[in-house]
């Protein structure tokens, strides 16, 4: 079983069978007087965000790429292992991707909550390999490779050789910072208030890091000034404009990565270029941007929400080719 434990989304795969499970890393926390316990996990929780009364807390325990709540994040593992273990085999080997900059005391703990649920051997693959190996790079080999995950939390960027990772770094500002940079442009623009899901929407259906066209989008949400419900029009000139902070963030990020790779690597880069993968890589003309931008090839990989996920699965299956790159705590 391979475990691809996103900011925004956990994906299982299991041996032979490709992903089996795909949902929001959210976790629905019920609190009566002091005593917590588990609502609800995954997709249940996830229609709750933003809409619990009071009592009712849903969490993302790993938002910003390191774990906030050792217990929910322990309780979430258990709870999708079980939920795809149930029709499998007992005590199986797990392979779980995790961020390269999480501490050793994350990564234990990540270890710990698997062990707990009922793996019976728990190894860890770091995520840009991961990434690198989902999207079909010639990892192994002695040729620079440059993987940019933008998932919901965490952007990372690494440069790889030889299954290793030359350079990494990895900023808090992906798919989240780019729905609030949505939402206090709504906000500044047309004194409109709007939610998360809503925010999220926009940036799926009219989100682009390069205006195209001037079709109009409604979006509906609360006026700020009288307090009641309104509708105004959003084109991809506003999405473009308000997401452009973030962007050039990234941007800064690649370079400083660029300038950061061995001489020989960089090389390569020119060649092989960068690859795109995580939910990010879903906004449009993001490819275009960061090619402007960098003067380098930039691929989308070819499913950027599963590339980790099929690479874990991967790393798994081809045991013997992969297995430099596994670790255990
Ligand atoms: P993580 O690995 O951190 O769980 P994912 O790789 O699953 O993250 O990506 C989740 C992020 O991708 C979310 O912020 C989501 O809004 C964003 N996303 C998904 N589809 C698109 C799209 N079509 N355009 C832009 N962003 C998208
Ligand atoms: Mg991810």
């Amino acid at each position: 079983m391979a475990i691809d434990l996103g900011t925004a989304n956990t994906l299982v795969v299991l041996k032979g069978k490709g992903v089996v499970l795909n949902e929001p890393s959210v976790v629905a926390v019920v609190d009566n007087k002091g005593k917590k316990s588990v609502l609800a996990v995954g997709d249940e929780a996830k229609t709750m965000l933003g809409r619990t009364p009071g009592n009712i807390q849903a969490i993302r325990p790993l938002r910003d790429g390191v774990i906030a709540d050792f217990i929910v994040t322990e309780e979430m593992i258990k709870h999708f292992i079980k939920k795809v273990h149930k029709k499998t085999l007992a005590n199986p080997r797990i392979l779980i991707c995790v961020p390269t900059g999480s501490t050793p005391v994350e990564r234990k703990a990540i270890q710990d909550s698997a062990l707990a649920a009922g793996a019976r051997k728990v190894q860890l693959i770091e995520e840009p390999i991961a990434a690198a190996i989902g999207a079909g790079l010639p990892i192994s080999e002695a040729t620079g490779s440059m993987v940019i995950d933008i998932g919901g939390g965490t952007t990372e960027i690494a440069v790889m050789s030889l299954g290793g990772v030359v350079y990494s770094k990895s900023l808090r500002i992906a798919g989240d910072a780019m729905d609030v940079a949505l939402q206090n442009y709504m906000r500044e623009e047309y004194n409109l208030l709007i939610g998360d899901s809503t925010a999220e929407k926009i940036k799926k259906e009219v989100g682009t890091a390069i205006p195209t066209n001037n079709n109009k989008y409604p979006v509906k949400g609360r006026d700020i000034r009288s307090g009641t419900p309104k509708e105004i029009n959003v084109t991809e000139e506003d999405t473009a404009a308000a997401l452009n902070p973030i962007l050039k963030e990234m941007i800064g990020g690649i370079k400083m990565a660029l300038e950061n790779t061995p001489p020989e690597l960089s090389a390569d880069l020119v060649d092989m270029g960068l690859t795109l993968t995580g939910g990010g890589a879903l906004l449009k003309n993001i490819d275009k941007r960061f090619s402007k931008e960098t003067g380098l090839p930039v691929h989308i990989a070819e499913d950027p929400l599963a590339c980790v996920a099929i690479g874990t699965g991967k790393a798994l299956d081809q045991e013997e080719t992969f297995s430099s790159m596994l670790t255990e705590y």
